[in-house]
């Protein structure tokens, strides 16, 4: 089936054959656990009290014509934020993908990541970045490109463009909630449920934030969440396929990404939310099709993953690695970087608070002594 043409006007690079797939390589379904084989150099050094090198993770951004939400950034916004940070510590995405599989990255140095395939990146992101003279790595789901829709991102346009605030809108979802088969399974967890403890990495969200997510992640799962939210969209009237319209990248502009030196890498396939609770022959599905993808598009392996919903085990890394995978980011800052699969990431909402409440970027990044 490959080499096959690619579609971005370049010549495949030789061969294209994509690399043997390994099975499960371990048996640890813990998603923050690996033994120690790989650091960075810079990570790695005894006593070592300098910023880790990491991505900057980016989502949503807004203007005019893409709306805006909880945690989108305006251009103004990148701006500022690339100011704050420093643009003497960001590295161009292939530089940073040199250095790295080198182990030649040092403290402090930052790239910038753009994750999910949105097309307010590209419309809002990316000529902020050509005026700063930057390349950045943008992690892609691929079935968006064959006209699939993600829903999670679907339901993310439906919060900003239907309600004037995110509180109106967990008011509606708790109250189909409530009336719905789930109401009395939904009250019967949330009896035990601590905010405090709940996703307490992910600094930036609020006590409403940690309720939601805690109930559409642990308590309903993708497929009750996705009834509860077709119930709640419905009874509202609107259709799905319109609040897609203008939401995902399509292939001419990852073609331009590419061309203009942007490094592009895996995301999956259809970005699964849970995809560690998927068996081993499904997460390798979701890779090796988002490979493919890919692989078609650019003429050239993708060699760089980002973890979708920071979801990864050591069976996922072995997936990874067996197709050829050298770089991968995570999608939070916790110390103890394991792999060069798993370098960590800030999220841009943590830097513009902190850039907002006048103190120092990547405070929280310094790499523990004892560790
Ligand atoms: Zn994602």
């Amino acid at each position: 089936m490959y080499p096959m043409p690619h579609e971005c006007g370049f010549r495949s690079p030789g061969e294209q054959n994509v690399p043997p797939l390994v099975g499960a390589a371990g048996d640890s379904t813990d998603t923050n656990h690996h033994p120690t084989r790989h650091r960075p150099r810079a990570a790695r050094r005894p006593g070592d009290q300098g910023v880790i090198p990491h991505g900057i993770m980016f989502h949503h951004f807004h203007d005019g014509h893409h709306p805006a939400g909880q945690g989108s950034l305006s251009a103004d916004d990148l701006r500022a934020l690339l100011r704050f940070v420093g643009r003497g510590r960001i590295l161009g995405a292939r530089e940073w993908l040199e250095r790295a599989v080198a182990g030649r990255l040092e403290p402090g140095q930052v790239c910038l990541t753009f994750d999910d395939n949105l097309r307010c990146q590209y419309d809002v992101a990316l000529p902020v970045l050509a005026e700063a003279g930057l390349t950045a790595f943008w992690f892609v789901p691929t079935a968006t490109l064959d006209g699939g829709v993600e829903r999670l991102e679907l339901y993310w346009q439906f919060r900003v463009r239907c309600f004037d605030d995110i509180d109106l809108f967990y008011e509606a979802f708790f109250r189909t909630l409530a009336t719905s088969v789930y109401a009395e399974r939904v009250e019967r967890a949330l009896r035990d449920f601590d905010a405090g403890s709940y996703l307490a990495q992910f600094r930036f969200y609020s006590e409403p934030d940690r309720r939601f997510r805690f109930v559409r992640d642990e308590v309903l799962g993708p497929r009750c969440y996705q009834h509860v939210m077709d119930t709640l969209i419905q009874s509202m009237g609107i259709e799905l396929r319109e609040l897609a319209r203008d939401v995902w990248m399509e292939r001419q502009h990852l073609c331009r990404l590419q061309a203009e030196g942007h490094v592009l890498g895996l995301h999956t396939h259809t970005h699964p939310t849970r995809l560690t609770e998927l068996p081993a022959a499904e997460q390798l599905r979701e890779y090796r099709d988002n490979y493919m993808s890919l692989l078609a598009l650019l003429g050239e392996p993708p060699t760089t993953v980002a973890h979708p919903c920071n979801a990864c085990t050591e069976e996922t890394l072995a997936i990874l690695r067996g197709l050829g995978v050298r770089l991968g980011f995570r999608s939070h800052l916790a110390p103890g970087q394991h792999s060069e699969l798993e370098f960590p990431r800030e999220d841009c909402a943590n830097l513009l608070r902190q850039m907002r409440c006048g103190g120092a970027p990547h405070q929280a990044v310094v790499e523990p002594a004892a560790s």
